[in-house]
């Protein structure tokens, strides 16, 4: 029996590993250079309490998003990924007081433990607001790095990872899956997930079901180590219908971060990010929390949220035989993509009789330090840089990018972005990877360092 998974993002890597645990040959495939690269690479990072999701308008969200939170209090034990437990506070003034405590209600019957409202300013004394509904139970994780940690798990437990590797098409016959059509060539198969993210559309199209995932773009704005003051909660205001609102947060680096606002583009890849954008950003933010000038901004970005049709998740089985979906997994699709994995694996292994595996490995090697530091910023060694690359190549990365590493080790993530080490790394990965300096990408073919070597234009 053999399962594909398309996507290799947080849902992707989840579903995979789960489905590692049973007698099956799992297949994952991406697109992009290297896992984790889609929306799973660019959102806030925040483990949700799961207050915000209506359980009557968003059922399956509301379940996945608190089984989703729990779950990750192991993971991110079992796979030391880098994460914080620092609660969240929904921060309001006395007119605010009504849908605070809504909020609460229905955090309650969403079963949301340690749920309170509270006088603001005894947690977070600097905060803009007098009350706040403060969950505990938040927490924030490094969304690249759980993705790389999961990925790492379910290859260890022998899912195979098709990176670069673009499905094209599925074949359906007499109602059932027959086999992936990527550009790499043909694979017999006998169930599909579809985890494409903002593609997830596209994919669902490709065994003619009917579905829209709209892009809705946040941007963010990530200040110096030394900015601040730096909240230790996560702090949101009240939310609206279209998003959480922008959050003023410690991430889990260190630095003070803020952002995402909401705005509907039509471009999924379009993660530019506009002077506007960002200035609604800081307004935003800045009425939660006192934040340091811009000139303390060592970086923008930009993430698209797939937003289906309904609002809710799309999972589970379809009118197609052997075809599951994993879409439409908007905001707080990184916290519940555990229980998502979860959920769709024992699903496969019900309708496929799979049985489960007598032995599984839970944990993965701890990476390993040594030789000189080569990014100052963040106190990256090469050693550290030489095991990143030798995890990438045992998840089958095929191109050499300094992002890749960046995921890994955070080596090009501090104050100077990269200006002292990048091209340290550069050198590194040429040397690992045999090719020369200048092929050498940032973030996948297109993005190489170099045109070629100077004597070969010279000639
Ligand atoms: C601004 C923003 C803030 C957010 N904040 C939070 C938060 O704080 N907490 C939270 O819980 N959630 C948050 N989210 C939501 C969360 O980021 C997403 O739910 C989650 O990352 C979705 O992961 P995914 O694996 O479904 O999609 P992706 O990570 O996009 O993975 C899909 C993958 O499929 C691949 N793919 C697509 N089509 C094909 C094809 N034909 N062939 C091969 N590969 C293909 C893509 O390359 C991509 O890598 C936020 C999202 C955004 C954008």
């Amino acid at each position: 029996m053999r399962v594909a998974v398309v996507g290799a993002g947080i849902t992707g890597v989840c579903v995979a590993r789960e489905l590692s645990r049973y007698r099956v040959e799992v297949h994952v495939f991406d697109a992009k250079p290297d896992v984790g690269w889609g929306v799973s690479k660019a959102n806030t990072g925040l483990i949700h309490a799961c207050y915000d999701d209506d359980p009557e308008r968003f059922p399956v969200r509301a379940k996945a998003c608190v089984e989703g939170n729990r779950m990750w209090r192991s993971l991110v034990e079992e796979l030391s990924i880098p994460h914080s437990w620092d609660g969240s506070m929904v921060v309001g003034d006395e007119e605010d007081l009504p849908r605070l405590r809504e909020l609460l209600r229905r955090g309650i019957r969403n079963g949301v433990p340690e749920l309170r409202i509270v006088e603001a300013r005894k947690l977070e004394p600097l905060i803009k607001g007098e009350y706040a509904l403060y969950a505990p139970t938040a927490g924030q994780i490094s969304p690249p790095q759980a993705v790389i940690a999961i990925a790492e798990s379910a290859a260890i437990n022998g899912v195979r990872f098709h990176l670069e590797t673009e499905v094209k098409g599925i074949r359906v016959k007499s109602g059932e899956v027959e086999a992936i059509i990527t550009n790499e060539g043909e694979v017999r198969v006998d169930a599909v997930v579809n985890a494409a993210g903002l593609k997830a559309d596209e994919v669902a199209g490709m065994v003619g079901l009917p579905m829209e995932i709209r892009p809705r773009k946040g941007e963010y704005l990530i200040f110096d180590e030394d900015a601040g003051p730096k909240p230790s909660h996560i702090i949101f205001p009240v939310p609206s219908e279209r998003s959480k609102g922008v959050v003023v947060t410690t991430e889990v680096s260190g630095h003070l971060m803020v952002g995402p606002n909401a705005n509907d583009v039509q471009d999924k890849e379009d993660v530019s990010t506009t002077v506007e954008g960002l200035r609604e950003v800081y307004g935003k933010a800045s009425k939660l929390w006192p934040l340091p000038p811009m000139n303390k901004v060592i970086r923008s970005f930009a993430g698209l949220r797939p937003e289906p049709r309904g609002g809710d998740f799309i999972l589970g089985r379809t009118e197609v035989g052997g075809f599951y979906n994993a879409a439409g997994m908007r905001s707080p699709g990184l916290t519940a993509a555990p229980a998502v994995g979860k959920e769709l694996a024992s699903m496969i292994a019900e309708d496929l009789e799979l049985d489960r595996k007598l032995r599984w490995k839970a944990g993965r090697p701890l990476p390993v330090d040594g030789g000189g530091v080569v990014c100052r910023c963040n106190l990256v060694t090469s050693g550290r840089v030489r095991w990143a690359i030798e995890r990438m190549r045992f998840l089958g990365v095929k191109t050499p990018s300094v992002d890749s590493v960046k995921f890994r080790t955070s080596a090009t993530a501090g104050t100077c972005q990269g200006s002292f080490c990048r091209v340290h790394i550069a050198r590194m990965l040429a040397e690992e990877y045999g090719v020369p300096l200048w092929q050498v990408t940032l973030k996948g073919k297109g993005s190489e360092l170099g045109v070629g070597d100077v004597k070969a234009l010279v000639i």
